[in-house]
């Protein structure tokens, strides 16, 4: 089949899929603490997201991240990962990874291990126990932790993403940096974006820039920056001192759109062709409509035909970070 291509020249190689919008825990600046959740029946099932990821490979992507809400606390969820493993077998993916907030690696660390995952994201905002229970409202430091060591012990590498706070973690700056390295972890820092539907949860004052986060860097560390881009919003530097490579997201700057090669799909089937704009497709229909996929392909064509130049200048913080929250997220990455 003929890869996908947009209208600018651009091959779409990165499909980032969530798999359902629960999650147990609340983080602040995501989740409102009472959320009401889809029904049951607007979800993709299983199967439905294994037949639209083996359509996006089909079609050229080489690189699939399965992201939620949380996707570890979807029922089965292991089927899907068993099933998608058949594509790094025959050599049709390059890479099969998830993002997740650790509280189930635990248990699924070495399972994902024998699929064929070789990397996880956790996000983790805190080291301290305290912090982390009032971040995420439900969540358990410790059992994150231990979620994080069967990573390593499976052999899975592990990035951290930490989401920086302004007077929250602003003074751990040091203290993530240096645990990451003895741990052998990369670590990433991505931009809050304090507004949008959830927007109330997270003050003002929290916003905390990474240009300044940068600088406070450099008060310590000799940054290097790389030139490596993802085709994403994430760009690295190195630590001269310690070696290692960090990584900044800042959702929305559009510095990167030249090179997009990247969609989501949210767990209604609903693709998004670009992260600073609501313009997005049902895949779900055609889905449904028959087991045979030419209905889901020529729907995902014509989509990828849409796919904008780059982000929306116009855009408002606002209205981009509801639509962000919205979706259940696309950054981390
Ligand atoms: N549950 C998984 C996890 O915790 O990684 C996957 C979904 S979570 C929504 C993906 C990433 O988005 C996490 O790293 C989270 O911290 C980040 N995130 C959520 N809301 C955000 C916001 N308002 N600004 C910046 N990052 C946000």
């Amino acid at each position: 089949m003929t890869p996908l291509v947009d209208p600018f020249g651009r091959a779409i190689s990165y499909l980032r899929l969530s798999v359902t919008d629960r999650c147990d825990f609340r983080c602040t600046y995501c989740m409102a603490e009472h959320m009401q959740f889809l029904p049951k029946r607007d979800l993709l099932t299983l199967e439905e997201l294994g037949r639209l990821s083996s359509a996006f490979i089909g079609l050229g992507a080489r690189r699939l991240r399965i992201t939620g809400g949380e996707p570890l606390v979807r029922k089965g969820i292991m089927t899907l990962f068993r099933s998608l493993s058949r594509h790094l077998a025959t050599g049709a993916l390059d890479e099969l990874t998830v993002t997740t907030n650790g509280s189930q690696l635990a248990r699924y660390a070495a399972e994902l291990a024998e699929c064929g995952v070789r990397r996880v994201n956790v996000s983790l905002d805190t080291l301290d126990a305290k912090k982390f229970a009032e971040i995420t409202r439900w969540g358990h430091l410790p059992q994150v932790l231990d979620g994080i060591a069967a990573a390593k012990s499976a052999g899975l590498s592990v990035k951290i993403n930490a989401v920086a706070l302004k007077g929250f973690n602003e003074d751990e700056l040091f203290t993530l940096i240096e645990w990451c390295a003895a741990e052998g972890h990369d670590l990433t820092f991505i931009e809050v974006m304090p507004m949008g539907e959830f927007g109330e949860a997270v003050r003002l004052d929290q916003y905390w820039p990474l240009s300044d986060l940068r600088a406070r860097l450099a008060t310590r560390y000799t940054i290097n920056a790389l030139s490596e881009r993802t085709g994403g919003p994430a760009s690295y530097v190195r630590l001269a001192e310690t070696g290692q490579k960090i990584g900044f997201i800042t959702p929305l700057t559009h510095n990167f759109c030249e090179s997009c090669n990247r969609v989501r799909v949210t767990c209604t089937g609903e693709m998004f062709m670009c992260l600073g704009q609501e313009d997005m497709a049902d895949l779900r229909a055609p889905l449904r409509a028959d087991t045979d996929d030419a209905l889901l392909v020529a729907a995902i064509r014509a989509a990828i035909a849409r796919k904008p130049k780059g982000h929306d200048f116009d855009y408002s913080r606002a209205r981009v970070g509801g639509a962000i929250s919205r979706t259940m997220s696309h950054t981390g990455g």
